[in-house]
């Protein structure tokens, strides 16, 4: 690794650590650090962390503006850059700002969308994490059964796939106590509020520090201890102040307000209630229902998700596409008794073209012989996919097809192959393929893509071993 990798990959997981420890402030530093080295080194990736750490850094600190310039800038590179992983920071970051303008329920459809990336992808802190927002939402919106149900599901999560991230499990557990508050199970709250209390990220993190007396003042006021419940609000309110975090100040304001009006001192809960309404104003002003149009995460989606599926020299599928969808079907064919059947094609002595008329004219060839399959494929494209598996292979997967008609649609296959030329200079250029056929009936334990392709690609191998340009079919008689 070259020193200025070095150096970038440093800076990533320093920053990464750092917000994941709460320590937004130091980590905007790095934050900062990193996104000019990025972009000095013309490394997308990095480039895109940086804004994405910023992003989330200044939303916790109440910096909304600054964070929805970052994530405009790094919904531009996701746009031509993104991959699968980017998907889910995009729902992220879109409903981080859902949920600054008070609109839960599209916090919540985004938040869900990250939970079922992050499931797919495997990333099991994310996942837990999102459950816990989803959790938060719905702790806002008052719905405190299912709050408690998705933060014990983010609890299970992060108990078992990422035990040492004790930061997470803080987070969970004050969304545990705000359900048991809100369902008048004051001794569940209670239990976890003094385990809490001797937490050292509680106590040493301003942030967690701020939520957690907000947190007790809330379960205290449950328990008609007024007195109680305003200190610690009092105390919650000027950490956050020094962080100007206004959601935050907003939010407990509110919470004073009616404690006082509850004591009948309504001189104090006159001066909360305006000071509440001066910060209502000033968020309102600063509202971003207009830019978040800009932020059209959908549109992002598809650019991704189109790049990630198809083949970029040729336009059909590439080979990670084919497997899922194989996969997919595999599954969906169980209930159904149909058959999947999968074609491999390869040209035959490929090499010699790009040998006698270069790779600019070989790509020419692979082009055409993509656009000859998709010619069979398009008269039934719910039920015959074709996909790119690399070089000069070409794979055709037809589902639904019974067995006996598949010699056809692979001879169609191949008279269009070789019916095709492409002109260069005075040459016509045509070619002949190779192609293996199977079936799933032949190979009925076959759960996988990998199962079917090993078979056919052994029925490509016999037609290349038996002299090239010819259809080997492994059917039930000779598989
Ligand atoms: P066979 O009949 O046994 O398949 O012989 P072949 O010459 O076709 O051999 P093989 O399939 O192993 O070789 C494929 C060649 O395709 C090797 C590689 O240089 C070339 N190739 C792979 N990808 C591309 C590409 O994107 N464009 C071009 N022009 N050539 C490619
Ligand atoms: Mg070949």
């Amino acid at each position: 690794m070259n020193a200025q990798l070095y150096h970038l990959t440093r800076l990533e997981s320093l920053t990464g650590n750092l917000f994941i420890d709460g320590k937004y402030t130091e980590a905007i530093e790095l934050g900062k650090e990193l996104l000019e080295t990025a972009k000095k080194t013309e490394d997308i990736k990095a480039t895109m962390n940086a804004h994405l750490n910023l992003a989330c850094c200044y939303y916790y600190l109440g910096e909304i503006e600054i964070a929805f310039q970052h994530i405009l800038d790094y919904k531009v590179l996701c746009d031509e850059f993104g991959d699968d992983r980017d998907k889910y920071y995009l729902y992220y970051l879109s409903a981080l700002i859902y949920a600054y303008e008070e609109n839960f329920e599209e916090a919540k459809e985004a938040m869900k969308q990250c939970i079922r990336i992050a499931q797919e992808l495997e990333m099991f802190y994310s996942v837990s994490s999102s459950f816990n927002s989803y959790s938060n939402y719905l702790l806002h919106e008052g719905n405190y059964e299912k709050a408690l149900h998705y933060a014990l599901k983010a609890l299970a999560i992060a108990k078992e796939h990422c035990p040492s991230e004790i930061l997470l499990q803080c987070h969970i557990y004050l969304s545990i106590a705000s359900s048991y508050i809100g369902l008048n199970e004051l001794s569940k709250a209670e239990k976890i509020i003094n385990h809490l209390e001797l937490n050292q990220y509680i106590n040493n993190l301003p942030h967690e520090k701020a939520h957690f007396l907000h947190v007790k003042a809330t379960f205290h006021r449950s328990k008609g201890e007024y007195d109680i419940a305003l200190q610690l609000l009092h105390k919650s309110f000027n950490i956050y102040s020094e962080y100007n975090n206004q959601m935050k100040l907003k939010s407990i304001l509110k919470v004073i307000a009616e404690i006082y009006e509850s004591l009948g001192n309504y001189k104090k809960s006159y001066e909360a209630m305006k000071e509440y309404l001066t910060i209502v104003e000033k968020l309102f002003s600063t509202r971003l229902s207009s830019k978040i149009r800009e932020l059209d995460v959908n549109q992002s989606i598809k650019a991704i998700e189109k790049r990630a599926n198809v083949d970029s020299l040729t336009g059909v599928y590439n080979r990670y596409y084919i497997e899922t969808t194989c996969d997919k079907w595999l599954k969906e064919i169980k209930k159904t008794d149909e058959h999947i059947c999968c074609v491999v094609i390869d040209i035959d002595s490929f090499k010699n073209i790009n040998d006698t008329f270069g790779h600019l004219i070989g790509d020419e060839v692979i082009k055409g012989v993509a656009q000859a399959c998709l010619k069979v494929a398009n008269e039934d494209k719910e039920n015959i996919i074709v996909g790119r598996y690399g070089g000069d292979e070409f794979i055709v997967l037809l589902k639904g097809y019974p067995s006996h008609s598949i010699m056809e649609r692979a001879k169609q296959l191949y008279n269009e192959i070789t019916s095709f030329q492409i002109n260069y200079l005075t040459n016509e250029i045509k070619v002949t393929v190779s192609i293996g056929v199977v079936c799933t009936n032949s190979i009925p334990y076959a759960k996988k893509f990998t199962q079917i392709f090993k078979v056919a690609d052994q029925a490509l191998y016999m037609a290349k071993r038996q002299g090239k340009n010819q259809i080997v079919y492994l059917s039930n008689e000779n598989c």
